[in-house]
């Protein structure tokens, strides 16, 4: 029995997905694409088809981006109050989506659904905060300069393209584009290929809510074609990239040839480094949580965990035990606290990982392997702890899955040593109950993010990205990501 029969479908859903392909959406109304070469949308948690979408061709990718900088004058050129007043209609309408988008991206992305609704919550207030923020920015400023009249202006660039992973699909679209709308950009989003369908009824929704026709318009596809397309397209006017380093590479060398800025968010090995004074089983069990969240395919994830040795045995005890209750089943069964990964490569990947781990001297010291659901072949794995040497490929590699990678340390300074011990920079934490140690050691982890005494936080507001190989060029959720979606020009009159 499929999944989409198995758990009752809101109606609206049942009606969105009543179509087969669902096509992309250009210059509001949906894009007939004419390849027909057609990807198949899964539900991870059951292996069913849900429906397809056209993996769009390059013609048709520039297509779009033409609409959107067709778009783009008119937008750009509302008072920022009605472009405001729009954008807050989205933001409401999306609201009022939350349980139909949530079901979608359940669905679709594998994604317990009350955290996927609290995703598309996410949207929502993301929309909001940069539209308030735009409400409040001068674009004009005089400089007081001797012997000239001065001053410079902001203006958005044009059409900017956005290319996201599959793990946040509807949260990272608000994170990427309110900034660029709420600053008067169009955007082109390429979603990725397991998951299109939120953002497709974004846009259809942004269309019935008033937003003008070429403002939100997203192409599906795959990477190597749809993605490589958008990225590689001269005409886009700013290009922000969400995925691995790998293909973020690719997408800033295509930007590059075509000197279109591009900022780029990517993977992670974050660290959580555990001291002695900590509450053990309060520590552990958010520690758990935070493995487990999103079946562990979180960029900013703790997935090595370095505890003092002081109370290393008692935290792995708990650890364990609290991993052995976590309910793995199906996203729209509300009994599940765990759903699949997104698809079987992905499973392949974290199982791989696991084995490649333990065959150069890793120990699987809990879980580990697939998880199975009864009646459901879905991508289920179990949760994983690993240990070992700190140069084993499970230590080292984005694994993006339910697998720690466990050690012990003696000293702050070996400690910072042993999380600073990565070719990636997004985000760690620190948890003690010593504000000095804490502030010292948050400070010394090179990364975009430190937390102490919680993992996963992202209040609006506060800077999010990655450096090394988490990241390039920017961030999302704080003032300076408004800016960058503001070209500056300055004006000059000698008197
Ligand atoms: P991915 O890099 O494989 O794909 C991301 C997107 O790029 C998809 O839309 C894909 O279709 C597209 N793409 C693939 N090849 C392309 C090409 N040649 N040219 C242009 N586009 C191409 O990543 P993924 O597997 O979808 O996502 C997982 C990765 O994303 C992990 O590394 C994770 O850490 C990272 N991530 C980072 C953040 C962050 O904020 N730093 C957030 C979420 C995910």
């Amino acid at each position: 029995m499929s999944a989409v029969s198995k758990f009752k479908l809101l109606p609206e859903v049942d009606q969105f997905l009543g179509t087969s392909p669902i096509q992309g959406f250009a210059g509001g109304k949906h894009f007939p694409t004419t390849t027909g070469t057609l990807i198949a949308s899964i539900d991870p948690g059951s292996g069913e088809k849900i429906t397809d979408i056209p993996d769009m061709s390059a013609a048709e990718v520039s297509q779009a981006v033409d609409i959107a900088n067709h778009a783009f004058p008119k937008w750009a050129a509302l008072p920022q109050k009605e472009r405001s007043a729009l954008l807050l209609k989205l933001a409401d309408a999306v609201e009022s989506k939350k349980a139909v988008i949530g079901q979608i991206e359940a669905l679709e992305a594998g994604k317990i659904e009350a955290q996927a609704q609290g995703d598309v919550q996410n949207f929502a207030d993301t929309l909001r905060y940069f539209v308030k923020l735009a409400d409040g920015v001068v674009t004009h400023t005089k400089l007081d300069i001797p012997g000239h009249e001065a001053w410079t202006t902001k203006q958005p660039w044009g059409a900017c393209g956005f290319i996201f992973p599959w793990n946040f699909p509807f949260l990272l679209i608000g994170w990427g584009i309110s900034p660029a709308l709420a600053s008067g950009n169009t955007v082109v989003i390429k979603p990725a290929e397991d998951t299109s369908l939120s953002a497709i009824y974004l846009a259809r929704l942004a269309k019935e809510v008033g937003i003008p026709d070429g403002v939100i318009n997203v192409v599906t596809g795959l990477g190597q074609t749809a993605g490589a397309a958008l990225a590689g397209n001269p005409n886009i006017k700013r290009m922000s990239f969400t995925g691995s380093p790998e293909v973020g590479k690719l997408v800033a060398e295509a930007c590059a040839r075509n000197l279109v800025p591009v900022k780029l968010e990517l993977g992670g090995k974050g660290a959580a480094v555990v001291f002695e004074d900590v509450d053990v089983v309060g520590t552990a069990e958010k520690l758990v949580g935070a493995i487990t969240f999103h079946t562990g395919q979180v960029c900013c994830d703790a997935t090595r965990w370095f505890i003092h040795e002081k109370i290393y045995d008692q935290f792995i005890e708990v650890c364990k035990d609290r991993l052995k209750k976590v309910r793995i089943g199906h996203p729209l069964d509300p009994n599940s606290q765990m759903g699949p990964v997104v698809n079987p490569k992905q499973h392949a990947r974290v199982l791989g990982y696991q084995e490649k781990g333990k065959s150069s001297g890793a120990q699987c010291i809990f879980g580990g392997g697939p998880a199975t659901v009864a009646g459901l072949q879905g991508n289920y794995v179990q949760p994983a702890l690993l240990t070992g040497p700190l140069d084993n490929i499970a230590a080292r590699e984005e694994i993006f899955g339910p697998v720690a990678f466990v050690a012990k340390f003696k000293t702050e300074q070996e400690a910072i040593s042993m999380a600073n011990d990565t070719d990636y920079g997004l985000a760690n934490s620190v948890w003690t109950q010593d504000p000095a140690r804490a502030a010292r050691v948050a400070e010394a982890m090179v990364a975009g993010n430190s937390w102490i005494n919680a993992h996963n936080v992202f209040p609006h507001g506060v800077p999010y990205g990655g450096v090394k190989k988490s990241g390039l060029g920017g961030g999302v959720l704080s003032p300076e990501v408004l800016m960058d979606y503001y070209r500056n020009t300055s004006v000059v009159r000698p008197i």
